[in-house]
Parts: C-alpha cells; structure tokens; sequence
C-alpha cells in the first residue's frame, strides 16, 4: 500500500507532472498539434553535427569508450570534468574556481531537489542536531518562475514567493521586476532562488537586481541560488546585457540541456566547498554517482573553448532569430483588437503573453486551444507559492519558440482567433 507522506507529495498530481503527460497525450493524439508547450530546445543541424563527430570519436577511441561506460564515477563527478568547468569559469569570469567548487548531477531538475531540500524544511540546531521547531523556507523573490521547482520540497510549506512588480516598457510589451519594497525576508527565509533567463518568462534579472538580492543574502549568510540553465557562458540564450555572477555564497546551476543536449542529464553547480560537498554526499546516497557520457561528450570543447564559440555563434544567434520571428508573428496577428503584452524576449526560449482583458482563465483558454490543435501551457502553474491571491496568475501563456517558425505562425493565428472568439462570445 502506498501510504506515506513521501508518496503523497511526490506521487499525487503535481502541476508538472499533468504538464508532461499532457504533452505525451497530445503527441500521440489524433489531432494535429503544435508543439509550443515543452521545454525542449531546438534541434540545430550543427550542433547535432557536434554531437555525433564526438560520439564517433569516443567509439574510435577504445580508452575513451571504456572510461565513459564502464566505471562509477565519484558522486562529485568526473575529475577531469570538474577541473575543466572550473578553468573554463575561471578563464572567462575570473571566478577563482577550483574543483572542489563545482560538482556534477544527473540533471539541473535533480540539482534543485537536492539543493531546495538541502536548504528548506524543518530545522536542526547545528550543536544538538534536534528540532529547534522551526521551518526553512526557500524564497523565490520574483514570481512567476519555474514550474519545475514548485514540488520539490520534502516538506509542505517550505517554498515561497513573492509577486513581481510589472513594468510597462513600451507598446506591447513589459517586463517584470524583484519588488524590493514587498520583499520582506524574515529569520525563516533559508535561500534565495531566482532563474535567469526566467523560464518562463524570458525575464532576465538586471545586474542591479542581481547585486542587490546577494548583498541581501549575503547580509543574511544565506546561499543565493541562481538557475543559469539558459545563461552564459553556456548556452548563452541570453539577449540581454547581463554579466554572470558568481561569489562565495552564490550556488550556481548550469546544465547541458539547453546546450542540445538535454538527454545525457547531467547538471553543474558551482558552489562553495561546503555547499559542493553536502550536495556530493546527497548524489551518493540518490544515485551513487552521475552519468559519465555528458561529461565526456563536452570535455573536449570546455578545453578548447569551442563550447563558448559554439553558444555565442551558433546557439545564441539561432535562438534570437526565433525569438524575432515568434514576437513578430504573434503581434500581427493579435492585431490590435485584442489587448495583449508580451514579456521582453530576453533570454531562454519562451514568450510570454499576458491577456490582461481576457473574460476566462488561461487554463480555460489552454484547453480550448488544446482543441484546435495548438499546445501551449497555462501560465497558472508559474505562480505557485504566493500568500495572496494574484488575478495576473490567470492571465498568461507560456509559447515556445523552439519550434518551426511557419508552424509558431501557423499556431500564432490560431491563438488570436481564439482569443477573439472568447472575446467576442462574451
Ligand atoms: N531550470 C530551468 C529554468 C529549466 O527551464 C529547466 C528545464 O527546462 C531545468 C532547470 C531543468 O533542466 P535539466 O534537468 O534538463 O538540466
């Protein structure tokens, strides 16, 4: 019988989980569907190119086969990997790295439980090891944010956020902000959390912002976790002018998903020794060690510093034109009867629409798109977290751009006429 509370929090019907199996449902469905819900990058002809010369090699190579299958690597990861990704931080930010700051997982997802459990969740006394009947929380200071985390926490409660403040930037388009005047970070408050580029608003926190919630954090002694699955150096799906941060008390997450290669599952996090060590010591107990092949696959171009080429050439430039593209395509065919926002197109691979006059939620419009065979996901899951209640929450669409751009303006018309349909019915 599954009846415990690990069950009841993992196994129940999670908002990410009614996510993915609805895209798997929509996929083998009858209707024709435009993919415009998932996470998942684009397939760029010359990155995958790059993957496959590497696969060849290593199969070429039989001490290079051997060390990519058929050993455990340590919990930290590959030795040589983590030497890499220090130097390569190194060289391009002057973060004095060394290894023992960065430590592999299987997969950014994973980095996170392990991280938001690390640092939320009924409190021991340092001396005692007992409850001092307190609660760590994670504080997410700017929502919407990042579906992915919302159910990770062992323990109920434990994740927080808090609303952001809107910025009207131009016609058609906003950006949202850290509330600094609502941010109140009381004992409790654990960790700061914060993606940049935002999944999923394409939001990227300025470097003001960016200062500002590590000096808080800092003034706190508490770690700030900055989610840098879509940054730089890597993948560098980043439009924006912003320099990458890293200090002491900075828990950075990286991850080769969005470099292409989001099936090797393998996750970096930069940290202190401290931090790297309990999270090395979490990877043993979860998984023993990391798959080695992402590992193995990239080292060659962190040495050379192709990675960096790769993302700033190819990667950065394909996204950006898509994204041009999918702003483009979308304005035109709102057209100006409906009244629409897009989200400043900063970085990662989503629009976000906000429909400030919409007469029903966007769960409702979701389906209703669903229906006429376009996927889309309904911004309603990002705003998990909140102590008030938030009508923006039922206003937004999360669109991905990775996809075909005559099918995103294929998808683009449909959106529009449903939403005039709805606007007009009303
Ligand atoms: N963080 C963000 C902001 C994401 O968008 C994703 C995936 O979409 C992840 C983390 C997890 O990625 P992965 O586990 O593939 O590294």
């Amino acid at each position: 019988m599954i009846n415990t509370r690990f069950a009841d929090r993992f196994s129940r019907k999670t908002g990410i989980l009614e996510l993915m199996d609805d895209m798997g449902k929509a996929i083998d469905g009858e209707t024709k569907m435009r993919m415009l819900g998932g996470g998942n990058p684009a397939h760029i002809p010359a990155v995958n190119e790059i993957w496959r010369r590497r696969t060849e090699e290593i199969l070429a190579n039989g001490a290079e086969l051997e060390r990519t299958l058929v050993n455990y690597d340590t919990p930290q990861g590959k030795k040589v990997f983590l030497e890499s990704m220090a130097g390569l931080l190194d060289r391009e930010f002057g973060w004095k790295l060394t290894s023992k700051n960065v430590a592999v997982t299987n997969g950014s997802q994973t980095a996170f439980f392990i991280l938001l459990n690390l640092f939320s969740g009924t409190r021991v006394s340092e001396d005692s090891g007992k409850c001092d009947g307190g609660m760590n929380k994670v504080l997410f200071p700017l929502c919407p944010e990042y579906i992915g985390y919302a159910d990770q926490a062992v323990e109920a409660g434990a994740l927080t956020t808090r609303p952001a403040k809107i910025e009207l930037t131009r016609p058609d388009f906003y950006k949202y902000h850290v509330d600094f005047d609502n941010l109140d970070i009381d004992d409790d408050i654990a960790a700061l959390c914060v993606s940049r580029p935002t999944n999923p608003t394409g939001n990227v926190l300025t470097d003001e912002e960016v200062a500002k919630l590590a000096g808080i954090a800092a003034s706190r002694d508490i770690p700030f976790i900055i989610d840098n699955a879509y940054g730089a150096p890597f993948p560098n799906i980043i439009f924006a002018e912003a320099t990458p941060y890293w200090d002491e008390n900075v828990v950075l997450s990286m991850s080769l998903s969005k470099l292409g290669l989001p099936s090797v599952r393998t996750g970096i996090v930069v940290a202190s020794e401290e931090i790297i060590s309990a999270l090395s010591a979490c990877n043993a107990v979860i998984s023993l060690s990391n798959g080695s092949f992402g590992q193995v696959l990239v080292q060659p171009l962190i040495d050379s510093g192709d990675i960096l080429s790769l993302s700033r050439n190819v990667i950065q430039p394909f996204y950006k034109e898509r994204s041009d593209q999918a702003v483009a395509a979308l304005r035109d065919a709102l057209g100006s009867e409906v009244s629409f926002r897009i989200h400043e197109s900063e970085g990662s691979l989503f629009l976000w629409l906000w429909l400030p006059e919409l007469p029903v939620s966007s769960a409702v419009l979701y389906e209703r798109l669903k229906k006429r065979g376009v996927l889309v996901v309904s911004g309603h899951y990002f705003f998990y977290g909140l102590e008030e209640k938030w009508d923006h929450a039922d206003e937004c669409l999360r669109i991905s751009y990775a996809l075909d751009p005559a099918e995103f303006e294929e998808a683009a018309m449909i959106i529009a006429d449903e939403i005039r349909r709805i606007m007009e019915d009303s």
